[in-house]
């Protein structure tokens, strides 16, 4: 676990995504995807680890960052009918208001 040591609330962050197209050799097929993901407070700076996860590299589990866990190797695949980002977005807003009770009126 990272000890950032000050009294900063971590109030904001930033993220840090890159997708990969994996294949087993350089120019070969592609056989899979991997998003590897990294957050940390964008006032402190202080990263933060992802729990729970074992260390290393896996096409298909995700894994994080040997250490500090601070890098999440998360493995991906499309998802044709999944909703668009705009419907989780607003399931996610209706959600977040009535669980803090503010729904309003939807
Ligand atoms: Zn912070």
């Amino acid at each position: 676990m990272v000890d950032d040591g000050q009294k900063c609330e971590h109030n904001q962050f930033e993220t840090k995504v890159d997708v990969n197209r994996l294949s087993e050799k350089e120019g070969g097929a592609v056989t899979g995807y991997s998003a590897d993901i990294q957050i940390r407070c964008a006032e402190c700076k202080t990263p933060f680890a992802f729990k729970g996860l074992s260390a290393g590299s896996m096409i298909d589990v995700p894994t994080v960052s040997a250490v500090y866990a601070e890098e999440l190797r998360a493995p991906i695949e499309p998802a044709p009918g999944a909703p668009s980002w705009e419907a989780n977005a607003d399931f996610a807003r209706k959600f977040t208001n009535k669980w803090h009770g503010t729904a309003g009126t939807s």
